[in-house]
């Protein structure tokens, strides 16, 4: 090992090469078989590693399958409608991002001829597009070594050089890119950074990693010491608001549903909800609320029905409780109300969030 080429005081005395090689091969051998690990195209990669940010793996597969096939390539997402990767998106949560993605494949389109760019620097500056996701891209599609940095990665890796910089600071992040840069294998960085993401997934998991089956025992210093479960080191989140709604499914004699646009930026922008309010407890129980905010938001007479149940909605900092009922809506929709009237069959092709397909899945299960 030629120690010239290491700048970080952390791999002092560390076997970089040993350490390389047994994760690459633990990668080869046991790697799981996933749609986007089929080919290298960079898009593919791409939309791959956005779905997954916070999203399980099993869960992201039927999501990934579906939406390649609706949208193949750059040119086919660059000119598809919104409301259409929207619903392709639908239930995966966190649509800014969908929404982000469609907008950076829209820049790569018109400004990069329907081409992923291969550098860092104009990598990065696409909408949505963070040092991680670079990283991937990068690594994955291209063989560049750079560093793709998630939680995931900081929790293996600060296990294995005993690293306790708090991961919730956001500099941390730096720390480990630099650790990586240093570490990452020249020769195979995409299987070296699929390595490191493979083995936070399957091995060295949050609470309780599998030391024995590891194949990088030999160089973890936390195995050693004793202190994995102990590691990564991660300060508290400050705790999350909580918001009592209420909501109503409310339809008309002819069966048409009542459903509204969220504003165009902010929490779920664009997507359809059912009408719903932050309560107001003065104006009396949940079902007056409902009738008395219909009648000021939206000057829509109505008359509440049966209760169907509570939803809850969790956001980082924020969590809905929302209690849902059925209704009646008569008259007219005033047009500057917002509301659009809707039959059961032309709701499907409206896009919701979580929060309000479950309602909706509550309120067929209590009509059947
Ligand atoms: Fe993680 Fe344990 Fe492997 Fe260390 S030995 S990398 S703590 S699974």
């Amino acid at each position: 090992m030629n120690k010239e080429h290491i700048h970080h005081e952390r791999l002092y005395d560390f076997d970089i090469y040993g350490f390389q090689h047994d994760l690459i091969t633990w990668f080869e051998r046991e790697q799981r078989e996933l749609p986007w690990r089929k080919d290298q195209d960079p898009y593919k990669v791409w939309v791959s590693e956005i779905m997954l940010q916070q999203t399980k793996v099993d869960t992201v597969i039927p999501y990934f399958n579906s939406f390649i096939e609706q949208f193949p390539n750059i040119q086919s997402l660059a000119e598809a409608e919104e409301d259409k990767v929207l619903k392709a998106w639908e239930g995966l949560g966190y649509y800014s991002r969908a929404r982000n993605l469609q907008s950076a494949v829209r820049e790569v389109h018109e400004s990069y001829g329907g081409i992923v760019p291969n550098t860092p620097s104009e990598i990065s500056t696409l909408t949505g597009v963070g040092p991680y996701t670079t990283g991937a891209i990068l690594s994955i599609a291209y063989g560049v070594p750079e560093p793709a940095v998630d939680g995931n990665v900081m929790r293996v890796l600060s296990r294995i050089l005993l690293i306790e910089d708090d991961i919730a600071k956001p500099r941390t992040r730096k720390v480990f890119e630099e650790v990586i840069r240093d570490l990452i294998s020249k020769d195979n960085p995409s299987f070296f950074n699929q390595g490191l993401m493979e083995l936070g997934a399957m091995v060295c998991t949050p609470t309780s990693p599998s030391c024995l089956l590891c194949p990088v025992r030999e160089y973890c210093r936390a195995f050693a010491e004793g202190v994995q479960r102990e590691l990564p080191v991660k300060t508290k989140k400050k705790s999350t608001r909580q918001v009592a709604l209420v909501a109503g499914i409310l339809v008309d004699d002819e069966g048409r549903f009542l459903i509204h646009r969220r504003p165009s930026e902010g929490l779920l922008a664009n997507l359809w909800e059912f009408p719903n309010f932050v309560k107001v407890d003065e104006l009396g129980t949940a079902k007056q609320q409902l009738q008395q905010l219909m009648k000021t938001e939206y000057g829509m007479d109505i008359s509440v029905g049966d209760y169907i149940n509570d939803i809850k909605h969790v956001f980082s900092h924020l969590v809905w409780n929302v209690n849902v009922y059925t209704g009646k809506w008569h008259g007219d929709v005033p047009k500057e109300s917002g509301l659009t009237a809707v039959t059961m069959e032309e709701m499907m092709k409206y896009a919701f969030p979580v929060s309000h397909q479950n309602m909706w899945k509550e309120y067929l299960k209590i009509k059947k």
